[in-house]
């Protein structure tokens, strides 16, 4: 018999190593627990023992038996048992996957208690008042009803799907009829009564009493964070995020602590650095006379941390301490939660905090700096996803707007749009193509589909560390928080700002998530000081340079030093080429030579096309050369030194002639007339001739070279021209020719055969000895599967990864986004469009065969990748593993693959021997 599955651990049982299955947060609870840090008892169970219950649709055999275990052991640690009538134990029921998902999945407080351990809880809230030295019964009579009428709603909603509103208005009822704003004027008598109505609800939807058995409440809660996983929401910041679907959460149950026990009680949040510029310093939100989620969810404004200095000083004394030690021992920025009871510090929370991206740089810096860690793990801590967040544009100064108000900087950028105060609204407008900026009192989960499709996201209440803060700095959108002076009416779809400047819906505004500023109307925006330092404007050795340039200085260099693979980038100008080179290019590896034939251009190859004699084509041809060896001699002279990929003609012949259909009413009307022109005849013919029904797999590529006589030879006589000609004025060019879309050797052989002539022949008249590399694309299966071959005649493979996924996949690169990848999103059957992330499972292993194929015939094999995936993180790392000499991309992603280059090489180092 197969041994029983554990699926509950103790904190002391686990650490933070286990956050498979235990989730970051009870991973975290356990690694405090063990540094003996004050955290409240408590057990967790196993995000397997979730993804058992969401298989089957039941608890797994054995469970509920060890949670009872678990219950007792935490039982007897606190003295108490669970609901008991005189002195009950009462737990919270969190959820905790792997990866944080703030917000996104359940929590419920306070179980345990039901009518008769709610007196139990007041006697013994009054009892500890008096030992606290000032006995209130009526404060701990408010306590226990307020704690009661919690527990019913988040049972409700969480458990029983409830609607939440239903509470909410008979919540804003029962203020209403006090006469107050505030839930504290509200007293014991007003909560019981508020107790009955919130059952009233529960039996109107559930058609069941609330439950009064604490451990039928504990079993209904752990079920419902488990389901919770799926909840839609959750599926959705998934997706988003690109978190696994499989992973399940675990759930954490706690002994209950009080923050909203008096005036001596209170909650927080803090982290142990700034998470928006990385600055040192004691940042964070306090609450006093509250419990747990009223700070993250900003219903209340809380104060800052400091001021608990005044309020508590013992606390606040411990608390910095805790922080300085978390910091130490995870070698990164913390954000913590923790609860203050009657004077008491009790953790509730850390983890490795998220931050932002200029904060992610700074951070991992300083902590090279103080000695924590090294460069290696500095390059490790940072992202190309968080260089490219960087690379954005930022507002520029002395724009003709109207600043409305400030409110909290809480993720940083830039962002412009239409006010729009739903999800709905937004994600139906932004659909449209229209930029919007979600503007709300406060968010919750039910709005993160308008927030993915916003800009960036302004609220009127809520500290760095509400809903809207946390969720908008993972997105890495821009977002200003808690600007209180707003006054927002979500229904009148409008908010009003100081001296009663009204919003409406639709109107532009600009907020700036670095400053906090709201503007009305439309700020211009200026570029990132990182790409004012990639483009070589800023020295980050400089006296005052900015911190942020100076610490991307730093890690890009090391990442440098540190990668293997070159970085090359996709450039068809000298414009592009230079620029590119400033970003840290180290050539072109790709060169695409079609858009050398647009523009006026056209009429030669149209000429071309239509030619019926060897001469009428040798003349189109001819007016071609110079133009391309103009082109040439611009892209080798800015790629001086470095090696260039210049690609021979690759899309379908027709895409340089008119339209079929405007050609043909021209002609049609024409003729009509009487006045049909010859030449108009003869085009029409051509592009009937040349229509394809598939021209992506049509005459295109390598198979011009080998049916329109010349072609190539014009290219390849341009280019070795022109290399001659730079080569004489004292130059360094190093040319790779490079052949698109070949299936089988013998094509290669042949263009490569007709290319060598010509080149030889340049030379010879020159009298210059111009080097230069022939090779091809993989982009087509069959060359890949075949690269053994094709190696006997290529010098170097550039891997077209586009092609290759669309032949691969059998998926129409052109097509496919708009026809069906939703669905196919949506369903999961990729994570993310395999024309994004290289696809490693299918057209990685033909990168992998090729490869391996290749160097096998020949082991000086140049392997390079130039498809749009030479740019993406995740891409880039499999390239690494795979042994290519380098990657392009396009010039403003060369920062990020130089990054990513590095961190993938210090990711292998030791396992790579290359
Ligand atoms: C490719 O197919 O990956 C490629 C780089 O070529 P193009 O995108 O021009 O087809
Ligand atoms: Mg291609």
């Amino acid at each position: 018999m197969a041994s029983q599955t554990k699926y509950v651990y103790d904190f002391a049982e686990g650490n933070r190593d286990m956050k498979d299955l235990l989730g970051g947060k009870g991973a975290n609870l356990a690694e405090m627990t063990n540094l003996g840090l004050p955290v409240p008892p408590g057990f967790t169970i196993t995000s397997e023992a979730c993804k058992a219950y969401l298989d089957s649709g039941e608890t797994p055999s054995g469970l509920a038996g060890e949670i009872g275990e678990h219950l007792a052991a935490l039982e007897s640690a606190m003295g108490k048992r669970l609901g008991d009538a005189d002195d009950p134990l009462l737990v919270s029921v969190r959820s905790g996957a792997k990866f944080s998902m703030p917000g996104m999945m359940e929590t419920v407080l306070n179980v345990g208690l039901n009518d008769e351990s709610v007196h139990g809880l007041a006697r013994q809230a009054g009892a500890g008042a008096e030992t606290a030295g000032g006995a209130d019964p009526a404060a701990a009579e408010r306590f226990a009803w307020d704690s009661y009428r919690r527990l019913i709603q988040m049972f409700g909603k969480t458990v029983c799907d409830v609607p939440g509103d239903e509470f909410e208005h008979a919540l804003e009822g029962a203020k209403k009829a006090k006469g107050t704003a505030n839930d504290l004027d509200l007293d014991a008598n007003d909560l019981r009564a508020l107790v009955d109505a919130y059952k009233t609800i529960f039996v109107r939807h559930t058609g069941r009493d609330f439950p009064q058995a604490p451990r039928e409440q504990l079993d209904l809660a752990i079920n419902a964070v488990f389901e919770s996983w799926n909840a839609e929401r959750a599926v959705l910041y998934r997706r988003q995020e690109r978190i696994p679907a499989d992973l399940g959460t675990a759930v954490n149950v706690v002994a209950m602590v009080f923050g909203n026990l008096g005036p001596d009680s209170g909650t927080g949040v803090a982290f142990t650095r700034d998470p928006a510029s990385g600055h040192q310093g004691i940042y964070g939100d306090y609450l006093a006379n509250a419990q747990g989620e009223d700070v993250v969810a900003g219903i209340r404004n809380t104060v800052p941390l400091q001021d608990l200095e005044r309020l508590d000083k013992t606390s606040y004394d411990e608390l910095l301490g805790i922080m300085a030690r978390l910091e130490e021992h995870y070698k990164d920025l913390c954000d913590i939660e923790f609860t203050i009871e009657r004077g008491k510090l009790w953790m509730l929370q850390t983890r490795v905090g998220k931050r932002t991206a200029a904060a992610a740089f700074v951070i991992a810096t300083q902590l090279v700096d103080e000695g924590l860690i090294d460069l290696d793990e500095a390059l490790n801590r940072v992202t190309g996803v968080q260089l490219a967040q960087l690379m954005f544009p930022r507002f520029g100064e002395g724009a003709e707007v109207e600043l409305l108000t400030k409110g909290m900087n809480a993720s940083p950028g830039a962002a412009v749009g239409r006010a729009v105060f739903d999800s709905y609204t937004a994600v139906k407008w932004s659909r449209s193509g229209e930029k919007v900026i979600l503007v709300r009192r406060e968010t919750n989960p039910d709005d993160l589909d308008g927030m993915i499709a916003a800009q960036g996201i302004l609220t009127s209440r809520g500290g760095k560390t509400s809903h809207a803060a946390v969720v908008a700095r993972g997105m890495g959108k821009t977002c200003v928080c808690g600007a209180e002076e707003l006054d927002v009416d979500t229904k009148g779809r409008k908010f009003t700002g100081p001296g009663g400047v009204v919003v409406e819906e639709g109107d532009v505004i600009s907020i700036d998530g670095s400053s906090g500023a709201v503007y009305r109307g439309e700020v211009p925006v200026v570029p990132s000081p990182v790409v004012e330092y990639f483009e070589g404007q800023l020295d980050p050795a400089a006296e005052d340079a900015d911190e942020l340039v100076k610490a991307v200085h730093r890690i890009m260099s090391h990442g440098d030093e540190a990668r293997r693979m070159a970085v090359r980038a996709n450039a068809d100008t000298p414009e592009d080429a230079e620029r590119a080179r400033r970003f840290g290019a180290q050539g072109i590896g790709l060169c695409r030579t079609e858009h050398m034939f647009l523009g006026e251009r056209r009429q030669y190859v149209e000429r071309l096309i239509l030619a019926d004699s060897d001469d009428e084509r040798e003349k189109a041809l001819a007016a071609l050369l110079p133009l391309q060896r103009e082109d040439f001699v611009g892209i080798f002279a800015a790629m001086d030194g470095l090696p260039t990929t210049v690609r021979l003609l690759d899309p379908p012949l027709h895409e340089f002639l008119p339209d079929i259909t405007e050609l043909s009413v021209r002609v049609a009307v024409a003729e009509a007339r009487g006045e049909a022109h010859e030449n108009e005849l003869r085009l029409l013919q051509a592009v009937h001739r040349l229509h394809e029904q598939n021209p992506m797999l049509g005459l295109r590529g390598v198979r011009l070279g080998i049916v329109v006589p010349g072609l190539f030879a014009m290219q390849v006589r341009a280019i070795i021209e022109a290399a001659a000609e730079r080569r004489k004025a004292g130059g360094d060019p190093r040319v790779e020719i490079m052949i698109p879309l070949v299936d089988a050797v013998q094509e290669l052989e042949l263009v490569r055969e007709e290319a060598e002539r010509i080149a030889h022949e340049v030379c010879e008249r020159e009298g210059v000895e111009v080097p230069y590399l022939i090779g091809t694309m993989i982009e087509l299966p069959r060359a890949a599967l075949t690269a053994g071959q094709i190696a006997e005649a290529a010098q170097f493979f550039s891997f077209g990864t586009n092609d290759l996924t669309q032949t691969t996949w059998g998926f129409s690169r052109d097509d496919v986004e708009a026809a069906f990848f939703s669905a196919y999103l949506e369903r999961g059957i990729f994570g993310v469009s395999p024309f994004e992330t290289l696809d490693r499972d299918g057209v990685g292993r033909l990168v992998r065969i090729a490869s391996e194929e290749g160097r096998a015939t020949r082991p000086d094999l140049k392997l390079g990748i130039c498809g749009e995936h030479g740019g993406d993180p995740d891409s880039v790392h499999f390239f690494h593993e795979v042994g290519l000499d380098y990657v392009s991309c396009s010039p403003f992603r060369v920062p990020v693959a130089r990054l990513e280059a590095g961190r993938a090489a210090v990711q292998t180092a030791g396992s790579d021997s290359r």
